[in-house]
């Protein structure tokens, strides 16, 4: 993903980019297409990009190891500016330089590094996921289990022993 700049007039620009994930090199558990938007400050010696991200990725539920599609949204700004880097560059800051003659931006690099970013530690298909019956196996979201129906509180096995007694009456 490409801005040209060369001939680009002094001033705010605004721009809507769309492409498959696979053009700016990005993959699984990428899908589908990032949707770019972006607003570029254009100044006589200096290009500031403030960028969005928007993806898809299919990841696999830590609880439930089911799978699921997430939407993914980050924000970056990066100033670019034209000129010679010096030395001691502060590579923390998110400033790049540019050659006086250069005529377009790539973008892929900082989209990859931020998409990468935004994949969250931990995924899960939905906060109140139930994830698995840790005897059984089974997926709790789907319903309970026998296993889970016999786990009786110990402060009433009492009562279900006079409940049993009762019943085998
Ligand atoms: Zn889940
Ligand atoms: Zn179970």
């Amino acid at each position: 993903m490409v801005i040209k700049i060369n001939n680009l007039k002094e001033g705010l620009h605004h721009y809507s980019l769309e492409e498959p994930v696979e053009n700016v090199g990005l993959e699984n558990p990428f899908t589908d297409s990032v949707k770019v938007e972006l607003n570029l400050q254009k100044l006589h010696n200096q290009v500031v990009l403030e960028t969005s991200l928007n993806l898809q990725a299919l990841f696999e539920c830590d609880r439930c190891n089911e799978a699921f599609l997430s939407n993914l949204q980050t924000d970056y700004k990066i100033v670019y500016l034209f000129g010679e880097s010096p030395d001691d560059e502060d590579e923390s800051l998110n400033v790049v330089y540019l050659p006086l003659d250069v005529s377009e931006i790539v973008l892929d690099n900082d989209i990859r590094d931020y998409a990468m970013l935004a994949i969250p530690m931990k995924k899960l298909c939905n906060d109140e996921c139930q994830g698995l019956c840790p005897s059984c196996g089974k997926n709790l979201n789907t319903g309970s289990c026998l296993c889970s129906n016999n786990k009786i509180d110990p402060r009433w096995l009492p009562l279900n022993d006079l409940k049993n007694k009762i019943d085998n009456n």
